[in-house]
């Protein structure tokens, strides 16, 4: 039995449909829910913890895929380098979760890890690359 964390993104036209109820009836997965997310857009974000064995994960990832769900392995961390961060607000826009938001007084990053779904669309957007992730 192994343990992986997944972020899966679900595009509108299947937001709605019970495609996770799959992994447990047809995959025999035991999966948690982590975190989940509706963007303005309609996108659905989850992060997922499934339990099961190589197998069961590799059909049940390729189940999703089928059924238009983009399914990606979970980064295990986020971190902003303090040091480096400049709070020009960047990331703030690009962050479905607001996990990433500036403090209305003080102006500076705030990043609130409970709401990180880790799906790593900040990475690539900071100009001073203050945001890491650690694999
Ligand atoms: S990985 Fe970045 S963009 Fe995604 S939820 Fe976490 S802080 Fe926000
Ligand atoms: S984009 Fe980079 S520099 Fe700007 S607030 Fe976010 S982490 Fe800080």
């Amino acid at each position: 039995m192994i343990k992986k964390k997944l972020v899966l993104s679900f595009p509108e036209k299947v937001v709605t449909k019970p495609i996770t109820y799959a992994l447990v009836k047809e995959f025999d997965l035991v999966f948690n829910i982590l975190r989940a997310e509706i963007t303005p857009d309609m996108e659905g974000k989850m992060l997922i913890e499934l339990r099961g064995n190589d197998q069961q994960i590799r059909e049940a990832t390729d189940y999703l895929e089928e059924a238009g769900v983009a399914v990606q392995e979970a980064a295990k961390d986020i971190m902003i380098d303090k040091d480096g961060c400049v709070d020009c607000g960047v990331c703030t826009s690009i962050c479905i979760t607001q996990a990433l938001t500036l403090d209305k007084k003080t102006k500076k990053l705030k990043f609130n890890k409970d709401k990180c779904i880790l799906c790593e669309l900040c990475l690539d957007c900071c100009p001073v690359t203050a945001i890491k992730v650690n694999i």
